[in-house]
């Protein structure tokens, strides 16, 4: 990936200055992490660089997932830490924003080097991670295995027990069901809202869906069952395309017992043209840096929803605001995996035990809220709704910190 994602974000911010009336001290503020942990982890005599960074702490612990994937580079945890701390803060919750990743490619280990790998970076990081500093969750190639192995390891190191130090856990050991699929759920929460107001019924959307893992695979469940045609999705093997609709149970089955969507009878589509399709929507729940330059132009969707994380470079967004496309940020689309991580986090401390209907039932009206609160900001102003979230977000982020007495 990219070695200069935290400079497309720097540019972002420098397009918000004049708007939010950014001093040099509060810019200096936002384009600086407050804590960055590096190591380097020692697996079976192979070595894996990883990091675990806080961009922001003003409102909270850090908060914010573990990557396991072989881009995974420090200028990627410093991006993704900086979102975090955006989309905390846009979402209301008390958290600052935190990341880690490593640099392996876990589909090359064993389950025994995995669970090893897992262990060790919490022997590594765990004076910086914990319910009250810092707090991981899943992210790319992570799972609530891993979060089990890694409350396991934090655990034993501490001497006790301290559920609240991770989220996105097996429901054994303090995990919630919600989590499992809280991040694709608000996606289609915000994505619902939005047509709602421009009067467009789900089941006269079509949907593209690029990246099939945790994200992907939900949400494209989650639109089929709401009633939208989703025509294609892919995974990083490729995709299938199918104009008059997928049986979407049927492509899960495929790609739970081959690994791939690609299996599934369908038209075969690249990860690239599936991103140019003629359809009405299209989501974008693989990785960072999807849409370029290159190819924004190229977009038909009307609507983009973003679940993965920095999927359209600053420029794209540009382009796609030229020709109208409307992209819901990744910063609002996705945060309804942390509001789910957030109620796992409220349940392990208090010792509380909530019903699945009822935290379903705070995420829809969390989530809506979120959105209601961008989508005004957005349509009073003549910039896209990433700038709305943006504004939202550091002003909360700044407030804090001028209460704090740090600016
Ligand atoms: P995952 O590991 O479960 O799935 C990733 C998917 O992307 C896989 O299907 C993989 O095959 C596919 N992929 C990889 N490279 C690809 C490529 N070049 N083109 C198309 N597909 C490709 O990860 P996930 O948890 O679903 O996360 C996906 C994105 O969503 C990431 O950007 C992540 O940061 C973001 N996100 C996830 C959550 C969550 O709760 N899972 C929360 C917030 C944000």
């Amino acid at each position: 990936m990219s070695e200069d994602l935290f400079e497309k974000i720097k540019s972002r911010i420098e397009n918000l200055r004049d708007y939010l009336k950014l001093t040099d001290s509060e810019m200096s503020l936002l384009l600086n992490h407050k804590r960055v942990s590096a190591s380097v982890l020692k697996v079976h005599g192979k070595e894996y660089p990883a990091w675990r960074i806080v961009h922001n702490n003003s409102l909270g612990p850090g908060k914010g997932g573990i990557r396991f994937h072989p881009g995974v580079n420090e200028d990627e945890v410093k991006s993704l830490s900086f979102w975090m701390s955006i989309k905390n803060s846009l979402a209301g919750l008390p958290y600052g924003g935190g990341k880690g990743g490593v640099q392996v490619n876990p589909k090359e280990l064993s389950q025994e080097e995995l669970q090893e790998l897992s262990r060790e970076f919490v022997k590594s990081f765990h004076e910086v991670i914990g319910q009250d500093k810092d707090i991981p969750a899943p992210d790319v190639y992570t799972n609530p295995q891993i979060m089990a192995w890694m409350l396991d390891e934090f655990e034993k190191i501490k001497g006790h027990h301290e559920p609240g130090m991770i989220t996105g856990k097996p429901l054994a050991l303090g995990g919630i069901p919600l989590r499992g699929d809280s991040t694709s759920k608000g996606g289609v929460i915000v994505l619902e809202d939005y047509l709602k107001k421009k009067n467009v019924e789900p089941s006269k959307v079509t949907v593209a869906v690029q990246g099939f893992g945790n994200a992907g695979m939900h949400v494209s469940k989650l639109l089929h069952e709401d009633g939208f045609k989703v025509v294609a999705v892919s995974d990083s093997k490729g995709g299938i395309y199918q104009p008059e609709g997928l049986d979407v149970m049927k492509v899960i089955d495929t790609k739970t017992s081959t690994r791939t969507v690609t299996n599934y009878e369908a038209s075969k589509v690249s990860n690239q043209e599936i991103l140019e399709l003629d359809v009405d929507v299209l989501v974008l729940a693989a990785l960072e840096n999807q849409v370029t330059v290159d190819n924004a132009d190229k977009i038909k969707a009307t609507t983009i929803l973003e679940l993965a994380n920095g999927p359209i470079t600053p420029k794209a967004d540009d382009i796609l605001h030229a020709n109208d496309v409307v992209v819901i940020p990744d910063i609002l689309a996705n945060s309804g995996g942390v509001i789910g991580s957030y109620y796992e986090w409220v349940q392990n401390r208090t010792g509380q035990i909530f019903e699945d209907e009822y935290l379903r039932g705070r995420l829809h009206s969390k989530m809506s809220e979120n959105f209601h609160k961008v989508y005004e900001e957005f349509i009073e102003n003549d910039f896209d709704m990433r700038s709305a979230a943006y504004a939202i977000a550091i002003r909360r982020i700044l407030e804090a910190e001028k209460l704090r007495g740090n600016i």
